[in-house]
């Protein structure tokens, strides 16, 4: 068999069509759905190249959790609920292992979820994964980045900074140790997509994004769907155990505003609505960080009481 056909029956073999909505899965020209009555298709794209998304070191399984986690949480922001997935694999070379050790990894999280592989592509290049995620919400119900008003709360899921520490750790610049180092590394390289809370939010948030490029600038961009600003108080930004005991060494505040990697959600709450808000959703806290203003800009209160403009920070490409 030639690798390419290969490499598409070692993916197809690993999961058989098991969701009603799929009429015609992998093995045509195009995949066949069915979109639920009253529904709407939430769809999204998110790649991942290697040295740039992740090191080039970066086992193939955590590869292929990582590359479906970041679209789901994509979908989570929306409140979308996941239904199918599309695989585009460029691979420098046919190696069969790391197509098996990715297939892990992936299907791990697409089993978790109930995420068909409806389709994709396999080429030779660089190595890099891509994957577009169908999913659907009630008409009219997705949750969307404008939205917020002057006045509502700001709020985020579970902790933020600890994939930067990783990061910072990866590059030499933080030292841990064993029990740090696993727990931030599985933040980094197995993102929690926060589902259940995004369809939680649905009819309660009045917007919503995912963190993946650090919390100033996904809340950046959300702020600015909307021509809004922010103040944010520095304590109350949630931060993990692991996270606090490295706090002065990893950079104090610096990781959790503009860290990317966190995959958690950001969004905003009208006051009258905070009440309907549950503290925790699948055992992520949801924690109010401050408040949207009229005035543009995201302002910080540090513990201190001084009060700094936070940089737009966050990664981008092309710079
Ligand atoms: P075509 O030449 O018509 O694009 P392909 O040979 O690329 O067909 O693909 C054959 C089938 O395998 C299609 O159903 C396609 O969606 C699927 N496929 C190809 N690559 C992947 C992949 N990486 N993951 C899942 N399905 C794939
Ligand atoms: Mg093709």
């Amino acid at each position: 068999m030639p690798p390419e056909f290969d490499i598409i029956e070692q993916l197809a073999a690993r999961q058989p069509v098991r969701r009603a909505a799929v009429a015609t899965g992998i093995g045509d020209d195009a995949a066949v759905l069915d979109i639920p009555a009253g529904q709407q298709l939430i769809v999204s794209t998110d790649t991942l190249n290697s040295g740039v998304h992740f090191p080039a070191d970066t086992a193939a399984q955590d590869v292929g959790y990582k590359s479906l986690a970041v679209n789901l949480s994509d979908l989570a922001a929306m409140g979308a609920q996941p239904l199918a997935a599309n695989l585009s694999l460029s691979l420098p070379r046919h190696d069969r292992r790391w197509v098996r050790d990715f297939a892990a990894g992936f299907f791990a999280l697409a089993e978790q979820h109930n995420v068909q592989l409806t389709g994709g592509d396999t080429v030779r290049g660089a190595l890099s994964v891509s994957v577009t995620v169908l999913g659907v919400t009630p008409q009219g119900a997705a949750l969307h980045r404008r939205g917020g008003n002057v006045g509502d709360a700001i709020y985020v899921s579970g902790t933020l900074g600890d994939a930067a520490a990783a990061l910072l750790h990866r590059n030499g610049d933080l030292s841990l140790n064993d029990a740090q180092r696993r727990r931030l590394y599985a933040r980094l390289n197995r993102p929690r997509a926060r589902l259940a809370l995004g369809v939680a939010l649905r009819g309660v948030a009045s917007s919503c994004i995912d963190v993946s490029d650090g919390l100033t600038a996904d809340l950046g961009h959300l702020l600015e769907a909307d021509g809004l600003g922010a103040t944010i108080d520095a304590e109350r930004l949630p931060l993990s155990a692991a996270y606090r005991e490295i706090f002065d060494r990893a950079g104090g505040w610096q990781p959790p505003l503009s860290g990317g990697d966190d995959y958690e959600l950001c969004f905003t709450v009208a006051a009258a609505k905070a009440a309907a808000l549950p503290d925790e959703v699948d055992g992520a806290p949801l924690t109010r960080v401050g408040i949207i203003e009229a005035q543009p800009g995201i302002r910080l209160n540090l513990p201190d009481g001084t009060v700094e403009q936070a940089s737009a920070g966050g990664y981008e490409h092309f710079r």
